[in-house]
């Protein structure tokens, strides 16, 4: 049984610290909303965890881009939301970077499917996190996204 909240913030944590490490100019704001219903439930830790860095660097990197290009006023931010369901556990990951583009959102659980230049991406997070999340845990990946105004990734865990 793991409490997922505390995995949530963790993870959080060191996703943006990892960042930070590679880019001391690097700041995002981050947002929490944990739901204490959610408490402990049955997932392999270091897997739900893989997933949630994922997510999370993803996002945080979309934020990174953003604030790269951006000309008018803009403040990168992360929410991670969790969530008690009828039937199980959601953890949401958002960010407010620029989206997901229409044309790639059918491909980006592929395996190596990355827009990052060389040497950035593998394209294996979300293929990993897709096989983990559904495979692995019974549950399910799902993403969100306004072109040119974020996305936001769902994992939905049976209890
Ligand atoms: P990688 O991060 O190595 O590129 P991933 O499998 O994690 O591989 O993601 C694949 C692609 O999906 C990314 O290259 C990017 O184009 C897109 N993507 C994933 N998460 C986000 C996000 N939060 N915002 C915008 N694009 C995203
Ligand atoms: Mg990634």
């Amino acid at each position: 049984p793991t409490d997922l909240n505390a995995l949530a913030d963790e993870y959080l944590r060191l996703a943006y610290h990892g960042l930070r490490a590679k880019d001391k100019s690097f700041n995002a704001s981050m947002e929490t909303d944990f739901d204490p219903a959610v408490g402990k439930i049955e997932v392999v830790p270091q897997e739900i965890g893989r997933v949630l860095l994922n997510l999370l660097t993803n996002a945080f990197h979309a934020v990174k881009e953003r604030t790269e290009k951006e000309t008018g006023p803009y403040e990168p931010k992360v929410w991670v939301k969790t969530q008690k369901t009828a039937d199980g556990v959601e953890i949401s990951v958002r960010d407010n970077g620029g989206g997901i583009p229409d044309d790639i959102r059918e491909k980006i659980f592929q395996p190596f499917f990355t827009t990052k230049p060389t040497g950035e991406g593998t394209g294996l997070g979300l293929s990993m996190s897709y096989d983990i999340v559904t495979k692995g845990h019974n549950g399910k990946l799902k993403v969100e996204s306004n072109q040119g105004d974020g996305a936001v990734f769902f994992v939905i865990l049976p209890v």
